[in-house]
C-alpha cells in the first residue's frame, strides 16, 4: 500500500534514513565504522557523556531500578521527580513545575487542554511540530502569524475573540536560530489579555546563563507566562518540563493526557537532568565555550560567504538554492568525516544544512568544517 508512496518520495530526494551511531552522543560520532566530527548535535555543553551526570545517575539506577513502572498519579514517581520539579521551579523562578516524558509529550499535553474550544491559540509560523501538533489536538481556533511578524499578530489578537487567548512560540527557532521577539510578545500579551507559552527547547542551558530566554531578555516570570523546557537537549539527560503558576500545574496534573496515561520518566534520568542544572548554575566553562565557539564559527562562515540566514545561537543554518544542492554538501562534508544532515522540506520551506555547534567542539573541528565547506560550491 505504501511503496508507491516511498518511490515517491525516494524520487523527489525526500526519503529519510535512520543513521545509528556506535558511540555516545558527544563530539565524535562512531557510525558504520567509522568516526564523523558531529555537528547535528542538541547536546550543547557536551553533558550527554559528562561523568558527572553519568556518576548522578548511576547512583540512582541502583536505588530505583531501571523502569519507573507506572505513572506519575499511579506510583511511578519516585522522592526524586518531586525534588526535581521544586529545583526546576526554582531554577525558572516560577510557583511549580511539572515533569513530563519529553518536550514532544509536553507540548500536545498542555495545549490542548490552557486552550479550549472557544479559546484561539496565536502560533508563529515557524514553531515546532510537536506545537503544531499541541495546537492541533486543542479544540481552540488557531490563528499562524507570519514568523516574528508583531503586526500580523496584533492584527490577529484584535478579531474579537470571546475565550481565552495563548501565544504560542519557539523561544529559539530550531531549524533557523534565531530567537524570538520575547518583549514585544509580552507586551501584547498584557495588552490583550492572553497567555504566553514559551518552548524553551533550544534556549535552556544556552541562553540568559543557562536559565533561558526570559532571563536572557531580563524579565520575571508571570502567572501568565507557562515555559516549557527539555531535558534532553542542552541538559543532556531525557524528558521535559512545564514550569509556571501552581494553578496552570495543577491542572496539567488533573488534565493534561500526556501526562496522566503515559509511564513517567525513570529516576535516573531525572538525577542526570538534575545535575546538569547543577553544573548549568555553578560551572560557566561549557556556557562560555558554547558562545566562543559559536561566534568563532559564524564569523568564519559569514567572513567565507555562506548564508547563514537568521542566526543568533549555537544553531547555524547554511541555506542552499536546492534539495539536491544540501543533499550534496552534507554528502560530500561525510567524505571529510564530518556529520551534518541536510534539512529538507517538509521540515523546512528552505533546504538547508543544519550546523549545531557545541561546547566540546574543538577550534580544530571548526576549522575542518570550514575548511570542507568551502571547498564545496553552494
Ligand atoms: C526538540 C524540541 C521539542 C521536543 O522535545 P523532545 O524532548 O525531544 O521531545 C519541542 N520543541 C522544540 C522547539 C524542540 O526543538
Amino acid at each position: 500500500m505504501f511503496r508507491k508512496e516511498l518511490e515517491k518520495l525516494r524520487g523527489q530526494k525526500l526519503l529519510r534514513q535512520i543513521n545509528d551511531r556506535a558511540s555516545s552522543q558527544g563530539r565524535i560520532l562512531k557510525m558504520n565504522n567509522r568516526e564523523f566530527i558531529n555537528f547535528a548535535s542538541n547536546d550543547y555543553l557536551g553533558l550527554a557523556s559528562d561523568l558527572r551526570l553519568i556518576r548522578a545517575a548511576k547512583e540512582v539506577l541502583e536505588t530505583y531500578g531501571t523502569g519507573a513502572g507506572a505513572s506519575r498519579l499511579l506510583g511511578g514517581g519516585t522522592e526524586l521527580h518531586e525534588k526535581f520539579e521544586k529545583n526546576a521551579a526554582r531554577f525558572k523562578r516560577t510557583e511549580a513545575a511539572l515533569l513530563f516524558n519529553s518536550g514532544y509529550a509536553a507540548n500536545i499535553g498542555a495545549i490542548p487542554v490552557l486552550a479550549g474550544e472557544r479559546d484561539a491559540i496565536f502560533s508563529d509560523e515557524l514553531n515546532h511540530a510537536s506545537l503544531i501538533d499541541g495546537c492541533r489536538l486543542s479544540k481552540a481556533q488557531t490563528f499562524i502569524y507570519g514568523h516574528a511578524d508583531m503586526e500580523h499578530l496584533e492584527t490577529l489578537l484584535k478579531k474579537g475573540i470571546k475565550g481565552k487567548k495563548i501565544i504560542i512560540t519557539d523561544t529559539v527557532f530550531s531549524m533557523d536560530g534565531d530567537i524570538a521577539l520575547i518583549p514585544e510578545l509580552a507586551m501584547l500579551c498584557r495588552k490583550h489579555d492572553a497567555l504566553l507559552y514559551l518552548d524553551d527547547a533550544h534556549a535552556t542551558g544556552v541562553l540568559g546563563n543557562g536559565q533561558g530566554s526570559l532571563r536572557h531578555f531580563g524579565m520575571e516570570p508571570e502567572p501568565w507566562i507557562v515555559q516549557m523546557f527539555t531535558l534532553g537537549k542542552a541538559l543532556g539527560s531525557q524528558g521535559a518540563a512545564i514550569a509556571a503558576s501552581s494553578d496552570i500545574i495543577e491542572w496539567l496534573i488533573n488534565r493534561a493526557r500526556s501526562f496522566i496515561y503515559s509511564t513517567t520518566l525513570p529516576a535516573h534520568a531525572i538525577a542526570a537532568a538534575q545535575e546538569a542544572i547543577h553544573i548549568v548554575e555553578h560551572d560557566r566553562t561549557g556556557l562560555n565555550r558554547l558562545w566562543e565557539n559559536r561566534d568563532y564559527l559564524v564569523d568564519k562562515l559569514q567572513r567565507s560567504g555562506f548564508d547563514t540566514g537568521r542566526t543568533q545561537t549555537p544553531i547555524i543554518p547554511v541555506l542552499t538554492e536546492t534539495v539536491e544542492k544540501a543533499l550534496e554538501i552534507s554528502r560530500y562534508l561525510l567524505e571529510c568525516n564530518i556529520y551534518a544532515p541536510a534539512i529538507r522540506p517538509p521540515t523546512v520551506a528552505e533546504s538547508r544544512l543544519r550546523l549545531s555547534v557545541t561546547a566540546a567542539h574543538r577550534e580544530s573541528d571548526l576549522e575542518k568544517l570550514i575548511t570542507a565547506l568551502t571547498e564545496t560550491v553552494i
